[in-house]
């Protein structure tokens, strides 16, 4: 079976690891990953969602912090704040310099975000297909109340989501296309998933993607989606405050709301929630409840298992 993931960071990581554990070892497995969240910091490219879901399922993450580089130091860091450098809020770990290193060399070589992306997996043995959603320019950003425009990161990171948010653009999504793949990956998939990712900064930029939510709502393929929200509030990250600027009730509902059914113009052709959440109804979706804490492989493999009984495959 070939399965399409659509996936952020920290969240996709994890569901993705459950997925290639449900699949095993002849699966197919292609991730399509948020760039939203790439940033320019000292003329190196970083992609924060690719590297985490890159890290994750090559067994080289953090896992208490969840992203970044396990046995990571921070000598670079601490020399740029030694320099006054005014990006040294971003955390940038020595081990994982190096990937934005390779990857900023690729780029500056005229090779494609996607190719560079194939070149540093190589290293680590995925087991699942990482394509980024677009190789073109692609930026999240955050209109605030009271501080102006800013990238994501520095929203989220610098300012620790405290400006209030007036609303999210996708610098960039009027003139992207799909990186290479990844529309044939949808097309030809058996099963598409998205992800429990944040649905507003991390599933929202992969379907601002021109061309991808078309893809997705043509595909011959069931769409499932899961539920990062349980209860109503995200099991990790700042999905309540996202939804609630855009609108959104944070709730299983809400989001299965936002992403829509797939008979009425949307995305979804099933919902997972979490059973705390039975008794979830969402327009035109069938809807089912399983326990949705990913603990590890077996509790997230046991969610696609039901995603996959849900799509009638
Ligand atoms: P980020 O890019 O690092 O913020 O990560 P993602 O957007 O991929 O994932 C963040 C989302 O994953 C959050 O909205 C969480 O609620 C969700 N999430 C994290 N852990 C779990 C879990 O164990 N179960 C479920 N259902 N959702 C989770
Ligand atoms: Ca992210």
């Amino acid at each position: 079976m070939r399965i399409v993931v659509l996936a952020g960071g920290v969240g996709g990581a994890r569901f993705l690891s459950g997925v290639k554990a449900w699949a095993g070892p002849g699966g197919s497995v292609t991730a399509v990953v948020n760039v939203g969240d790439n940033v320019t910091m000292h003329g190196l490219t970083i992609c924060p969602d690719l590297d985490t879901v890159m890290y994750t399922l090559g067994g080289g993450n953090d896992r208490q912090r969840g992203w970044g580089r396990a046995g990571e130091t921070w000598v670079v860091k601490e020399e740029l704040a030694a320099y006054g450098s005014p990006q040294s809020w971003f955390g940038l770990g020595d081990r994982d310099l190096a990937t934005h290193l390779v990857r900023t060399g690729m780029l500056a070589a005229g090779r494609t975000l996607s190719e560079a992306t194939a070149e540093l997996c190589r290293r680590w043995d995925l087991g699942v297909e990482l394509l980024p959603a677009s190789d073109d320019h692609f930026e999240t950003h955050v209109v605030t109340e009271n501080d102006g425009t800013m990238h994501f990161q520095e929203w989220w990171v610098r300012h620790r989501g405290a400006p209030g948010v007036v609303r999210f653009e996708f610098d960039g999504a009027a003139t992207a296309t799909a990186a290479s793949g990844v529309l044939a990956a949808i097309a030809g998939a058996d099963l598409v998933l998205i992800g429990p990712s944040n649905p507003v900064v991390s599933i929202g930029p992969i379907l601002a993607v021109p061309g991808v939510r078309d893809a997705i709502v043509k595909s011959p393929a069931p769409v499932i989606g899961v539920s990062g929200i349980i209860g109503d509030a995200p099991v990790l990250g700042m999905a309540d405050r996202c939804l609630r600027a855009v609108g959104v009730e944070c709730s299983a509902a809400g989001v299965g709301g936002l992403y829509g059914a797939r008979s009425s113009g949307g995305l979804l052709d099933g919902w997972l929630v979490d059973t705390v959440d039975a008794g979830t109804v969402v327009d035109g979706v069938p809807v089912r409840a399983v326990p949705l804490w990913m603990r590890d492989d077996a509790a997230t493999a046991a969610m696609v298992a039901a995603a996959v009984e849900l799509a009638g495959r």
